[in-house]
């Protein structure tokens, strides 16, 4: 990683704006050097009109592919007509989101919240309170069983989970009642399920931002089982892995596991629009109360109108069954690259990653540089993983293609 914070790739005009962003913004991100102006199916295009395959899809937001006409005119249409009312007064659109997306996912009611983090905290919220009004939990005893590595979102109570230090270290003090175990480790949860103040176990069905961690087969469905049998309840963060991602649309229905609460958000708007809900029955939903919980945009009448077409576009245009597909083909395609960089390929339907081996001094973000040269974008998590993670509308022939520039780059430090 070098200081500058673009190469001799960027044009003077992508400079200018990486400059402009470096002096005048926070700087809690290290992009990779490329500046997009358009975006349209799988493809994205910079400043100077160079066009590559986006496989980063906003971290599993863009699943739609970017720029979905179906779904930017759902946003178009209900913007010239009305925004946002605020939860003071109903809207015309909310209850028709309700209605569809709890049918869609098989659920009595959902809450909708705009970032991923919000519906994190909701759900934390929700397991507290059933934990209190209907497990039956003494007050402020409440626990919450987490994994190691796992990824959540960015509020400090989601971060007082974390066991990354970039994302805790000094923004102590922290928020207690969790409990940390190993991922993939079913005595483990085994043991912090013997604690009759638990409430829930709150799990990613595959570690995204962990670098792709694929658990066993079967943990997810003996975790859920373990749950069950101690009254404690399931949570499943599909934030990144649901809505098609997998191959299935949500991660948790490989082992068909329905899960007492889960959490969707990103590709829920297709990337058009901040939407996140968090879906669960009446006995645990029904426990907050008006005013106990919200927020002024949560379920605003944009909101509501995208995630209803994106939705629809997920089941029309079969991309559950597309990621299923094509990841198989993709994973195959990058296993016959022969490149010392290489470690590890792994994944499901089109989340995947590849575990990179620093090689002569090269390592993850020169691979991620050098696909950029050559028209792909990805992004290393962890320094030494790369996430494949294109929109779910690609073609075979575009997964073929974009396999072509991924050995390219790998080969081109040989
Ligand atoms: N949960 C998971 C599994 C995620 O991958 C993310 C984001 O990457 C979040 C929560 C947080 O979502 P947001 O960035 O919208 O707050």
């Amino acid at each position: 990683m070098t200081d500058t914070h673009y190469d001799e790739m960027v044009s003077s005009r992508g400079r200018e704006i990486i400059d402009l962003e470096d002096k005048f913004g926070a700087h809690n991100y290290h992009p990779l050097p490329v500046v997009i102006s358009r975006g349209e199916g799988v493809y994205f295009w910079d400043v100077d009109g160079k066009k590559y395959f986006d496989f980063l899809s906003a971290y599993s937001a863009v699943n739609q592919g970017h720029c979905h006409p179906r779904i930017v005119d759902s946003l178009v249409d209900q913007a010239r007509r009305l925004t946002l009312t605020s939860r003071a007064f109903y809207n015309d659109s909310l209850g028709d989101f309700e209605k569809y997306i709890t049918s869609y996912f098989g659920y009595d009611k959902v809450l909708a919240m705009n970032t991923g983090a919000e519906a994190v905290e909701t759900a934390l919220k929700l397991a507290r309170k059933w934990g209190y009004k209907v497990k039956g939990i003494p007050q402020n005893e409440a626990k919450i069983v987490i994994c190691d590595d796992n990824f959540h979102g960015r509020t400090i109570t989601i971060i007082s989970m974390s066991t990354d230090p970039t994302a805790f270290n000094d923004y102590g003090p922290y928020t207690p009642g969790f409990v940390k175990i190993p991922y993939n480790n079913i005595e483990a949860l085994e043991n912090a399920l013997q604690d009759s103040n638990v409430a829930a176990f709150l799990v990613e069905p595959i570690q995204g931002e962990a670098g792709v961690f694929v658990p066993d087969d079967g943990f997810l469905k003996k975790a859920f089982d373990l749950c069950k049998s101690k009254n404690v309840l399931f949570i499943a963060d599909e934030i990144q892995t649901g809505i098609a991602r997998t191959g299935k649309l949500l991660a948790v229905d490989h082992e068909e596991v329905r899960p007492d609460i889960v959490i969707l958000g990103k590709a829920l708007s297709g990337g058009v629009f901040p939407v996140s809900a968090v879906l669960a029955d009446d006995e645990i939903m029904l426990t907050i109360q008006p005013g106990e919980h919200g927020s002024t945009y949560g379920g605003n009448p944009i909101a509501a109108r995208v995630a209803i077409t994106a939705l629809e576009v997920v089941r029309d245009e079969k991309l559950a069954e597309r990621a299923e597909e094509l990841g198989q083909i993709f994973r195959a395609e990058l296993a016959k690259i022969e490149s010392p960089l290489i470690e590890l390929i792994r994944g499901k339907g089109l989340l995947n990653a590849a575990v990179i081996k620093p090689t002569k001094g090269k390592e993850a973000w020169d691979v991620c540089l050098k696909m950029r040269d050559f028209g792909l974008l990805a992004k290393p998590t962890h320094g030494h993983i790369i996430r494949f993670a294109p929109p779910l509308i690609i073609t075979k022939n575009q997964i073929l293609d974009s396999v072509e520039i991924i050995a390219k780059a790998l080969k081109s430090f040989e």
